[in-house]
């Protein structure tokens, strides 16, 4: 199974991970099953931790794709990618090198809910990822489908029947390893529905993992089951974008990751989105066709937040419902339109679109489809992601009931970072709700489980106003670097960085004091409401809605200005409350 079913183009992915014409080893400290967005994020969080670390996938070449939407972030979905980034994660970098549309949503919104989102370049992605991923030091990466797990006695210091040493592949080679994460998605069991027509599959094109979920049963895991889907693609070219809204990304681009100066792209270079909707056609043509419709059907759940065409019709018939047209990638002809996930026969579903204003004449590329596939009960993991049956066995992303690429990839590090621990026999690291959207996900998950799939929200976190996507760093690198080392050097010291240049701009800001008339005079766009000759610091003068650090750093230019090169800087003295 090492190499010998590799195409010429994947041999050449697979060379970069170590000395490919040396023997597999047969043992690891640590093997993620699954190159999905939970399976690299562990994979490389394991290796970063110091763990040498197999990652076992069906195809190298579909490491980092996305599923289903071409766009990466959101409200709480960009705060979990902060905080995955603070742990020095690889999704935020890699949506900094891959995007082609940046946008901070709810803007007008304090910055505790601002949503960093963007449209991402399907295949530059998958290629940033895998040349991270492949050059990841102590992470080994091959090919094979996991069929089933080498059991052996449990340590008796520790709760669960019996510890995880291994994995066997599907021609009955096995591997061993310390600890063993299954990032397995929407592949367990997995079967995907067009119309009436049922076929066993993770996703399109891709093997379902049906030996791994008899093996997990067998265990004693509850297993429920899911559901979700994805919409047609269309031709970019037969769409009709000028009678349509058209989305401008935002100028400057805010990238993701703390440690990214920039975005790849300029703004000016980015690619917009259209908007268009629904109208009462199409609630016809889906209502008069639910008999041809298995998936709708199924009384599995599907993604309450993000539902299929089918469900909203149903439940908010005579509704005019959003599409949003979104570009695959820089180079692509094919368009994702967003918000119309449909099961319907394929012919359907062509017949569907062209009743849409804007999609007239357009070309279906290929048709939407369901998936329906196993999940574990969450609440058979602890917040470390371990199972409490299996020793040494995690969890982590979509077999956990969540959906989306960032919840997945928020487990995916965490999972990575304490099978390795676990190996180093070191205490978990674990988040609590109080530290980050992390802990409010796993908590959630492993305390109240979930029955549909589950997806992250600012409205879930207790402690939002503290939770920002702008200090992430502050709460997680630190921890990160110091009590497991998955947290390079290099972000360590820009976190630091970070940290003393907050401190010391409070206290230079603290410093400078004026009487509010001569604030006045020098700052007139503030509606500074306070007593004449009343003494006013600079501090307090940056809490009116209309003055920022670059209109303060004009009014006192000489201890300001260095506090506005830096964009975050600036930005994090004003957003902070920062007390007396
Ligand atoms: P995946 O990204 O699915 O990766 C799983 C990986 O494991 C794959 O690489 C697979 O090859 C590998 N694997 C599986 N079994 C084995 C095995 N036995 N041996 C070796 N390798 C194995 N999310 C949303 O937020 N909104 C949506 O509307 C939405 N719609 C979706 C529609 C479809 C059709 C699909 C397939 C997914 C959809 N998603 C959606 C979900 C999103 O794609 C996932 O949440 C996310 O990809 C989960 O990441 P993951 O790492 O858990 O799994």
């Amino acid at each position: 199974w090492v190499a010998a079913s590799l195409t010429k183009k994947r041999l050449t992915l697979a060379r970069f991970s170590g000395d490919s014409a040396a023997p597999l080893a047969t043992k690891f400290d640590v093997i993620v099953v699954g190159g999905g967005h939970a399976g690299t994020e562990a994979a490389a969080a394991a290796a970063r931790c110091g763990s040498r670390t197999l990652l076992l996938t069906h195809r190298v070449d579909t490491i980092g794709q996305m599923s289903c939407n071409p766009s990466f972030g959101g409200i709480g979905k960009g705060h979990l990618m902060r905080e995955v980034d603070a742990l020095d994660g690889l999704c935020s970098r890699i949506c900094d090198q891959s995007g082609v549309h940046y946008k901070v949503l709810n803007r007008r919104k304090g910055p505790a809910v601002w949503g960093l989102r963007a449209q991402i370049d399907r295949k530059l992605y998958k290629q940033n990822m895998q040349k991270e991923i492949l050059n990841t030091p102590l992470l080994t990466v091959q090919e094979g489908a996991v069929e089933d797990l080498i059991l052996t006695e449990p340590e008796p210091e520790y709760t669960g029947k019996c510890r995880v040493s291994g994995v066997v592949l599907a021609d009955g080679s096995t591997v061993h390893a310390e600890s063993v994460v299954l990032t397995t998605g929407t592949f367990l069991r997995g079967v995907i529905v067009i119309g009436l027509e049922m076929h066993p599959a993770g996703r399109l094109g891709d093997q379902p993992s049906v030996g791994l979920a008899h093996t997990l049963e067998k265990l004693g895991f509850v297993v429920g089951r899911l559901k979700t889907g994805t919409p047609p693609r269309i031709a970019k070219e037969s769409i009709n974008f000028s009678i349509l809204n058209k989305q401008t990304p935002d100028n400057p681009s805010i990238p993701f990751s703390f440690i990214s100066e920039t975005v790849w792209i300029k703004p000016e270079d980015q690619l917009p989105c259209y908007l268009t909707h629904t109208n009462p056609k199409v609630d016809e043509i889906v209502l008069e066709n639910l008999h041809l419709n298995s998936h709708i059907k199924e009384t599995t759940r599907g993604p309450r937040y993000c539902p299929s065409i089918e469900s909203k019709v149903l439940r908010f018939p005579n509704r005019l419902h959003q599409v949003w047209l979104e570009p695959e990638g820089m180079d692509s002809d094919l368009i994702y339109p967003q918000g119309l996930s449909v099961t319907l026969p394929a012919e359907l579903q062509e017949k569907m679109i062209t009743c849409i204003k804007g999609l007239e004449k357009a070309k279906m590329i290929q048709p939407g489809y369901g998936v329906q596939y196993d999940y574990l009960d969450p609440r058979q993991i602890t917040p470390s992601l371990e199972t409490h049956l299996v020793q040494r066995l995690f969890f982590a992303g979509q077999i956990n009931g969540t959906t989306g690429y960032e919840e997945a990839a928020a487990q995916g590090v965490i999972a990575g970072i304490n099978a390795s621990l676990r190996v180093k026999r070191k205490p978990p690291f674990v988040v609590s709700r109080t530290e980050g959207y992390i802990g409010v996900l796993i908590d959630d998950l492993t305390t109240l489980g979930t029955n549909e799939p589950y997806r992250m929200f600012t409205s879930r976190a207790e402690f939002r106003l503290s939770l920002r996507p702008d200090n992430a760093d502050s709460r997680l690198t630190f921890r990160g670097y110091k009590e497991v080392g998955c947290v390079s050097q290099q972000r360590y010291e820009r976190a630091s960085w970070m940290k003393s240049s907050l401190e010391e701009g409070i206290s230079v800001l603290k410093s400078i004091e004026f009487s509010s008339s001569k604030w006045k005079k020098l700052i007139p766009e503030a509606s500074i409401s306070i007593g004449k000759s009343l003494p006013l610091r600079a501090l307090d003068v940056l809490k009116y809605e209309e003055v920022d650090m670059k209109l303060l750093a004009t009014a006192v230019p000489a201890p300001l200005k260095k506090y506005i090169t830096c964009r975050e800087l600036a930005e994090r003295l004003k957003i902070e409350d920062w007390g007396c």
